[in-house]
Order: structure tokens, then sequence, then C-alpha cells
């Protein structure tokens, strides 16, 4: 068997992860891999173009944005001749099966090719120019497609290959430009790409914290937006705000469906508040820099699912995509895919914006309407017959970037309803002490892009002799409802005050736990807050370190965060391609560290350079980061050295990524629904709320216990386990 691995079309980031996985991943199922370079074009040139690839050839690529085997745009292959052209050129080479990372154009171009495959090797073969036996043996084309496109504009997969990093980029610049702006009082307009979706305009704005959006999906519906915005804008500075941002989609429209364009918002806003606006065009910064954890992870599992469809014979002749649904690979037919991705842009279009919003899905639209809530978010009067409840809000557990995101959100949502907020400090210490502060407007601004945690966060669990204290505060300071941001700790001892309602009824009130820690050891939620941007740290730690090695032959082995829960050893082994990862649910004997230490000699023994191992901290308490790394260096003797890095807590700082933030806010602001929904009932509800399956679940406290393994603090079940395989069959030849 023998198969073609093509990027085309616009680059995205997180292409070599998956141009890595395929040709690997093909390699140890006993598949040729070959790539084409340059996209299309390579294929109808054929020649150079088209080359057996190795396991080396893809070796070191993982880090590096934008496509090495070159991606293009192809006029030729628009045509009958040029795709004929193609299909010799495979068929020389024996290839019928075909994996492409490109957009929606590139994936309809293979699809048609598909088509008309059977009858372009007869004519081919009626023509001599192909052998007869030669369109016998390949009857059918196979094609695997993988969405790449920063713009996550398709259907069939939550994330495109190159979004996530796309958002990184725009929430770096954004986070930049918000600080100049508050140092000069300024407004910014910032436009950025997406001409038909509006996913990183509105998903940016979430994460950047920003006041105004401009999507082609959900145009401003007033006749006077313009008026409403900067009303919105000088609102913001009244309540105090320093900075004002715009975000424009580069394809944003209004009711009519004519173009809005960010140099109109311009002076649309310099008109209305009487200052000076500048104007960002982000352009192709956002195709740049090094792919994100999450693009490298994900592109590496659809690279490798692609090629066991492919393999697995169950996909022959067909077309499908491989996508990503709530942490599931998928396979779903390309072609419906393509026509529901395209009735989007039609329905926007037609001026449906209803339907435009509706096909993108549910967390879109969920998160326009945080957005929207947020730019409107003031100080409001509780509604007419609406009671007024007072909830507290409160950390605890080790920190995690995004904390003071999901603040900030449960804190002006809240205002904004007309309820009271009560910041509590310090965690459980701080509900016991009564360090209790109002909350306004004011106080968490500029928290939705800040690291660490503002209220202050620990591990102490509430003592017996707290509780006491607890509830006194709790009746003193009239709380109606408590939101606990945080990891073990926080779900421990919120459990403890639920299950002590019969014995202290200020217990008995509305309690909500949101799962944030860098860790992901929380049952209810497949992802904590922070995870994500905890695992972008490691990444780019390990990039660094291993960059030091250039000149030697030199294993490293690196220590991970993550207590008794492996996350985030085995999601920065792959998106590191680390050769082995150390897992606590797996732990580590004498005998597997002979087997590794066996592997890196004769890793090294055949010319590989560099060596890296990812342990987690609790793996084994004898057989310690220190001790691996004495023993491989002991045994590797002259033909490699071995150093430990000990990452710490680089892991828990940095500012939150867009991932973090985003969800952090999409949870806050559904948990202080949950509360008002729940304050002042004579038997309230309390639960966890999470994700799973890419969607927003709550699991009711009570079930705590039942979750999760008590010793180990982590839950029984964990779904990420399962792509134990993935890593190894990368990493079974070594190198990464
Ligand atoms: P993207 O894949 O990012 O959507 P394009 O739409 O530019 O980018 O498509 C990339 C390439 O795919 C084109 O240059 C062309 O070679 C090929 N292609 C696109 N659409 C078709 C089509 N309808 N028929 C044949 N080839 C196509």
């Amino acid at each position: 068997m023998r198969l073609g691995v093509m990027t085309s079309g616009g680059d995205a980031q997180g292409m070599n992860a998956a141009v890595r996985a395929v040709v690997r991943t093909a390699l140890a199922r006993g598949i040729r891999p070959y790539a084409i370079r340059e996209g299309y074009s390579g294929m109808v040139a054929g020649g150079e173009m088209i080359r057996a690839m190795t396991w080396e050839s893809v070796g070191g690529i993982m880090h590096q944005g934008g496509t090495v085997i070159g991606t293009a745009r192809c006029q030729e292959f628009r045509t009958r001749e040029g795709r004929r052209q193609a299909a010799k050129n495979l068929i020389v080479h024996g290839i019928d099966n075909l994996v492409i990372i490109g957009g929606d154009g590139s994936l309809t171009g293979a699809n048609i090719f598909r088509q008309e495959w059977p009858e372009l090797l007869e004519e081919l073969a009626r023509g001599g120019e192909i052998e007869a036996g030669a369109a016998q043996r390949h009857p059918a084309l196979t094609i695997a497609g993988l969405v790449g496109s920063i713009d996550n504009d398709m259907h069939g997969t939550d994330m495109t290959i190159g979004a996530d990093t796309a958002l990184h980029r725009i929430t770096e610049a954004v986070d930049a430009i918000a600080s100049t702006a508050a140092s000069h009082q300024r407004t910014f307009v910032v436009e950025v790409m997406g001409r038909n979706c509006g996913y990183l305009a509105l998903m940016g704005a979430l994460s950047a914290g920003a006041d105004w959006v401009l999507i082609p999906e959900n145009p401003p519906n007033l006749d006077n937006w313009e008026e409403r915005m900067c009303q919105v804008l000088r609102a913001g500075r009244q309540a105090g705000r320093r900075d004002s941002i715009v975000i424009v989609a580069e394809g944003a429209i209004d009711r009519q469906g004519r173009p809005i364009t960010s140099q109109y918002v311009r002076q649309v806003l310099e008109e209305g508040l009487e200052e000076e606006v500048r104007l960002t065009i982000l352009g192709h910064v956002q195709r740049g820099g090094t792919p994100s954890a999450f693009d490298r992870n994900l592109s590496t599992l659809l690279g490798h699912a692609a090629v066991e469809a492919i393999a697995s014979g169950e996909i022959h002749g067909e077309a499908v995509l491989i996508g990503l649904r709530g942490n599931r690979v998928t396979r779903a037919p390309l072609m419906a895919c393509v026509e529901r991705t395209h009735a989007v842009n039609q329905a926007i279009q037609n001026r449906d914006f209803e339907a435009a919003l509706r096909l993108r899905g549910d967390n879109f639209a969920d998160s326009f309407r945080i957005f929207r809530t947020h730019a409107r978010a003031l100080p409001h009067p509780p509604a007419a017959g609406q009671q007024r409840f007072r909830l507290a809000v409160m950390h605890s557990g080790g920190p995690a970037a995004g904390m003071n995101t999901a603040v900030r959100t449960a804190v002006r949502i809240g205002l904004d309803q007309g309820h009271e907020l009560i910041g509590v400090r310090n965690g459980f210490i701080g509900l016991a002490r009564g360090d209790f502060r109002e909350m306004d407007w004011m106080s968490v601004n500029g928290w939705a892009h800040t690291g660490g945690a503002e209220l202050g966060t620990n591990r102490t669990l509430p003592a017996e002799s707290d509780l006491y204290h607890i509830a006194r505060n709790i009746e003193e300071h009239r709380i109606d409802g408590l939101l606990l941001i945080g990891g073990w700790a926080a779900y421990q001892g919120a459990y403890r005050l639920y299950s002590q309602r019969h014995i202290f009824p200020a217990f008995n009130l509305p309690i909500i736990c949101l799962p944030a820690t860098i860790d992901n050891d929380l049952p209810g939620s497949d992802l904590s807050i922070g995870a994500d941007t905890a695992l972008n740290n490691i990444v780019q730690a390990v990039g660094k370190i291993k960059q030091s090695a250039v000149a030697s032959q030199r294993c490293f082995v690196v220590e991970v965060m993550g207590r008794d829960c492996g996350y985030l050893a085995l999601m920065s082994g792959l998106a590191t391609g680390a050769e082995r990862v150390y897992l606590p649910e797996e732990g580590v004997t004498l005998d597997d560290l002979r087997d590794d230490l066996n592997n890196l000699i004769a890793g090294f023994q055949n010319g590989k350079r560099l060596g890296l191992m990812i342990r987690n901290e609790n793996v084994n308490p004898f057989y310690t980061t220190a001790f691996m790394a004495a023993l491989f260096e002991e045994e590797g003797r002259d033909l490699f050295d071995v150093r430990q890095a000990i990452l710490g807590h680089l892991q828990q700082g940095g500012d939150p990524s867009p991932f973090d933030r985003i969800q952090a806010a999409r949870l806050a602001a559904r948990c202080v629904d949950f509360l008002i929904a729940e304050a002042g009932k004579d038997e309230p509800d309390s639960a966890f709320i999470g994700i799973q399956g890419g969607k927003i679940v709550f699991t009711p406290l009570e079930d705590w216990p039942r979750l999760i393994e008590k010793e180990k603090q982590r839950p029984k079940q964990q779904w990420w386990l399962d792509l134990r395989p993935v890593a190894k069959t990368l990493a079974a030849a070594g190198g990464p």
C-alpha cells in the first residue's frame, strides 16, 4: 500500500505535525508514504515533486509554522487535463490513497479527482501512457481530508488545524494593543482574518475582553448600530475603563449585506467619540509563528487517524473528512461537510443570519451571547420582581491561568443582572476568617488576560473547626450562593460543606464548582481551565531545552506537574514528540527503565541526536527524575549524555491561553445563571460544571465520591488515556 500526503491552499500552523503523524503512522503500518510537494502543482508536475518519505524526513518539523512540504494554489488542477496528468503521476508511484490537508477548496478538488479517477485511468491506459495492468491494480482512489484553515470555517470538525494558533497570535496582539491603549485612554480598531467566518473575530474579542465585535454571521441588527456602538464605548469609559477595543472580521457586513470595513468603523468611532482612533490590521501575523500545543496535538491525532482509516480498508474508494468533535476523532463523508459549510456562506449571502448563526453550531452562538452580555454588562438594578441575591466567588487549589477571567465574567454578569458579588480572598482560609470584599464593575478591570489569581488561592481545606466560622460568615454576609473556581481542594471543600448541611443550615445554599487546575484531574469535565496554558508553557520550555542540545548527543528527562494525573505528561509528550512519557496511571518499574535504556542506546547507535523523555512528577517516589537521569547517563557511557529539567512553577504561571479564557468565560457565565436559578430555593441544588464532548454539563455535587479515586486524587474515567497508543506509535522508532 502506498499513500501520498499533501498540504494545499492557505497555509496553517500545525500542518507539519499532521504530515509527521501521517508519515510515521504509515511507516508503522507498513504503508509507503510519499510527500507531494507544493500542493496540487506538485501532483500535476510529478517527478521530483513526489518523494518517498522516511521516519527521519519528518523529524524536527513539528514546532515549525507553515508547511515544510510547501503549499500552493494551482489553476491546472481545476482542469480535467491537469487532473489527468496528476493521476498519471500518482500511478507512476503506485499511489492510490491520499491524505489531503487543506481548506474546502482543496478538499472539493480532491473529491472531483476521486470521482474521475477510474475514467482518467482508463483513458491513460488507452493512450498507452500507463500500462493496462496499473489501471486494474488501482481501481479506486481513497481520500482522507484534514481541514487546514486558520478560519475554523468547516463543518465536520469542532476545530480546524491552525485556528487555535491564529487565536494565540490575535490574543497576543490585542493584549499588547490594550496596554498601550490603556496608557493613553485610546480606542483601537483591530481587523482580523475571516472572510466568511467570524470565528477568529468573535473568539479573539471574547478572549481579549474587547468591547465590540463585527462578524459576517451576525451583523448588528439595528439601523443605527454605529450610534449604539459609540454609546457602549462611552459608557465603558464613564464606568472607568481606560481602553476601548473593537474587533472587525475582514468579511464583516451589515444587514443589507454591504461590507463594514475596519476603516469605516474607525471613522465612525472617531466622529462619535471625538477622539483619535487607531486602526491595526493584523494580516499575515495570524498565519505565523510556532503552532500552539493544541494545534500540534489536533494535527497529530487527525493525521494518525487518517492513516488508520486508510490502513483499515474501511474507507476504500471513499472521500472522508477526519475531524475532531468533543475530543473524539470522527469520520464523516467529505462532501456532506463541504456542502454544510457552503450552506453557511449561502445563508450569509441570502442575509438569513439566523440560519448562519445556527449552522455554525451551539458553541459559536453561545460564545456570541456571552460576548454580547459582556459588552453590555454594566451594573443594573434587578429586573422588576427579581430578587437581589448576594453571590460569593472564591478560589481553592493551586493557581491556574484563567481563574481571573472566570471571576471577571462572574462578577460582571452577576452585576449586570442586578445582583451583588462578594469576593472571598485566599480560599477557605478567607471564608473562615471573613476576608470578604464587595466587587464592583471596575474591580475586575483587566482581569480577562492576567495570569495568577487576584483573589488568592491555596490548597487548604476547611478543617472541622473552621466549619462553624464559615457558617457564621455565610449568615452574617447573607450569602445566597457560592461559586468555587479551582481544583481538587475546591471540589473536596465544597463537598465537605455540602455534606454538613444537616449540621449547619447555613450550608444549605447552592454551591457550584468550576474546574480550574493545570492538572486536569477533576471529574465532570474533559478539560479544566489552566491546563491548556500549562501545556503551552511546557511545549515552549521543551522547545528551548531541545534547542540547547544542538551540538551534542543528548537525552533530556523533563519532569512536568500533574500530581497523580498524567494528562500534562501525555499531552506535552505528544506535542513535543517525546519518545517516552511516564504516567502515574501506569507507574514505572525497573524492567521498564531497562527497556527504555536499551531503546535509547539503540537509537543513539543508529544516529539519533536527541532524546526526550517526559516524566510526571508523581510517577514513582523512588525512581525520581534525578535517579532516571543518572541511570541513563551512567549506562549511556560515551554514546550520549543526559540532563534533567524540572519545569516547576513556570507551568502554573503566564497569561491564560485563548482557549482557557474563552472556556473560563463560558463556564463562569453559566455558573452565575445556575446560582441565580437555585438561590432562594428551600432545597437548592449544588453541582460542578464541566465540558463533556464539547458541551457544557452540570454534575450533582453529591456524585463527587462516586466519580473519583480518592487516594489517587483523580477521576475514575479519564478519556485521554485512549490517546496513549498514538503517542506510542509515533515514538516507536524514536526521535522527536
Ligand atoms: P483552500 O483549500 O484553502 O480552500 P483554494 O480554494 O484556493 O484553497 O483551493 C486550493 C487549490 O485546490 C486550488 O488552487 C485548486 O488547485 C484546488 N481546487 C479548489 N477547488 C477546486 C475545484 N472545484 N476543482 C478542482 N480543484 C480545485
